[in-house]
């Protein structure tokens, strides 16, 4: 960005209701904490889920935004490594402040442009905000380790920043998904280049802005735009070291492959089908309301969705319970007061979703309770499609082996805790698990066997809070699971471990032969 356009740039003011979207502003790209307005030729519309009205338009930000933003992110690299951790904790501190004062601002942005209800809303930016939390502790772990290996003689190690960093982000978390990088990042020293989702970047922009505001210097936090072409921009740019990447395997394994080969540390977690087993000697009432809730919150449209259901025994006379469940949930506009699920993110994934149920149909499954056709009247024209449970499905199946991301559970029947354990491990995804019983051996057998990264016993959505980590498995993640997101692993991820060896000698030295053997 030239100075003269940094001096142009407009005042931004993110819209967070359907009524302040009566004339849309273009996004701008965030640089040297400045908005600026995109040179871009090609943009993408951002339409609200409920209602498919114009919300922004996003830029494909052009060659020249995109090396602006790693030039600013570079520059402001070599002075905030060196800033002393207790300036960037002040920050930091500031940061978690705003972040709660301006919570349903963020709120907002995200129920407009990702359709989820306010008060899933307030929730996603929360789990973000305990990550910034928790990072404000980065000073106590970082600090390294010293060993007096001989006489005069010490090593240390030190915690590193490794430079300029990326993130890119998938539009289902639009706040809590920058934040498992902005504050472990910075705190650690690095700075940082974002793009968000396309689809919504709103809540970024909000968290661009009050990251100037609480005192991150100019170019520690920039913001890009843009598809794939921004992604093949950050995948090949030398100097960024490292991308953190969250959304599906179709983009994440090829950004893990080429991110890999050109030489950066990549972490990348990827999509998930995550079951949950339930047996006849669970609390019936607490285990159906937790299935139905964490099958079509959100719409089914997060990666630790339960969205299929392992009835084990005779757990499967419950199902037109859970049916009632399911269809006693309010769809509607995410600003409705009572909706329990808002819009899917888009016309397409409608329209996908739509397409594995009737698959499922013609593959011989049952659809007993069929979301198609659902949609609120005061909002006709948005992404509806209601909750859906789809029994007798079978492992061959397009609605079992795909991951659907919207609000669809699909039930298969099993006899045994066993065939239920074997059934989950089977699956090449292995993000989350949960399992719903009152009986402490069961609950222990299938925690030790299961192949899956995070486990609730009697807990839905087993998410770790922000002093642990999120720890997906199988073809969740990529790598192997080398590299997760925040808590201690995510701060390894953003620094390297210097080790220096020194010695003091006490007395001068008296002897002139050079040894030639490896010092031991
Ligand atoms: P997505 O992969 O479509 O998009 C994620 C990011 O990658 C976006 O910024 C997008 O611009 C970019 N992208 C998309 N296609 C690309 C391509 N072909 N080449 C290069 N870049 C590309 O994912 P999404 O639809 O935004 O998010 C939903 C997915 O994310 C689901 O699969 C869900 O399970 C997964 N997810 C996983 C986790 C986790 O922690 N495991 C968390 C949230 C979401």
């Amino acid at each position: 960005a030239t100075a003269q356009q940094l001096a142009a740039a407009p005042a931004f003011s993110y819209p967070t209701s359907h009524e302040q979207i009566a004339q849309p502003q273009d996004t701008p790209n965030f640089i040297d904490n400045a908005f600026v307005a995109s040179q871009a030729s090609t943009w993408i519309d951002l339409h609200d889920p409920a209602t498919n009205n114009l919300v922004t338009r996003v830029p494909q930000s052009t060659d020249a935004e995109l090396t602006a933003a790693v030039d600013s992110a570079e520059k402001a690299f070599s002075t905030w490594r060196h800033t002393s951790f207790l300036h960037r904790q002040q920050i930091m501190f500031k940061y978690t402040a705003l972040i709660r004062e301006n919570w349903d601002r963020l709120a907002a942005s995200i129920t407009l442009e990702q359709g989820k209800t306010l008060a899933d809303a307030k929730g996603d930016v929360l789990r973000g905000l305990q990550v910034a939390e928790a990072a404000c502790s980065i000073p106590e772990q970082m600090k390294g380790e010293v060993l007096e290996v001989a006489k005069d003689m010490e090593t240390r190690t030190y915690r590193e920043p490794l430079g300029v960093v990326a993130a890119i982000c998938p539009f289902n978390f639009p706040a809590m998904i920058p934040l498992w990088s902005i504050p472990v990042a910075t705190m650690a020293g690095n700075t940082l280049v974002i793009k968000p989702s396309e689809r919504d970047p709103g809540a970024t922009m909000i968290l661009a802005e009050l990251a100037d505001k609480a005192g991150f210097p100019p170019g520690v936090i920039n913001i890009i735009h843009g598809a794939a072409k921004t992604v093949d921009f950050i995948l090949d740019e030398p100097r960024i070291k490292a991308i953190s990447f969250v959304g599906s395997n179709q983009a994440g394994e090829y950004i893990f492959a080429r991110g890999s080969a050109n030489g950066k540390r990549v972490q990348a977690n990827l999509g998930a089908k995550n079951h949950a087993a339930i047996l006849p000697d669970c609390n019936k009432n607490h285990a159906l309301n937790a299935i139905a809730g964490a099958a079509f919150g959100a719409a089914g449209q997060r990666c630790m969705a339960l969205s299929t259901l392992v009835m084990i025994g005779e757990t499967k006379e419950w199902l037109p319970e859970l049916a009632d469940r399911a269809r006693a949930l309010n769809v509607n506009g995410g600003f409705e007061e009572g909706a329990d699920l808002g819009p899917v993110i888009s016309p397409q994934a409608k329209a996908r979703i739509e397409d594995v149920i009737a698959s499922a149909e013609k593959e011989g499954a049952t659809i007993l309770l069929d979301g198609r056709g659902v949609k609120p009247a005061k909002y006709p024209n948005g992404n509806w499609v209601g909750p859906t449970i789809i029994t007798n499905v079978q492992p061959h199946m397009r609605c079992y082996t795909e991951e659907i991301f919207g609000p669809v559970l699909v039930c298969l029947n099993v006899s045994t805790l066993d065939e239920a354990i074997s059934l989950i491990n089977a699956n090449e995804y292995g993000n989350g698990t949960a399992v719903f019983t009152r009986s402490g051996p069961t609950a222990t057998k299938f925690q030790k066997e299961i192949e899956a990264g995070q486990v609730g016993v009697n807990v839905p959505i087993p998410v770790p809070l922000s002093v642990f980590s999120f720890t997906g498995n199988k073809k969740s993640i990529a790598g192997g699971g080398a590299s997760t997101f925040y808590g201690k692993p995510g701060l390894q991820f953003y620094t390297q471990i210097k080790t220096v060896t020194s010695l003091w000698r006490s007395e001068d030295a008296t002897s002139q032969k050079s040894d030639t053997i490896m010092p031991t």
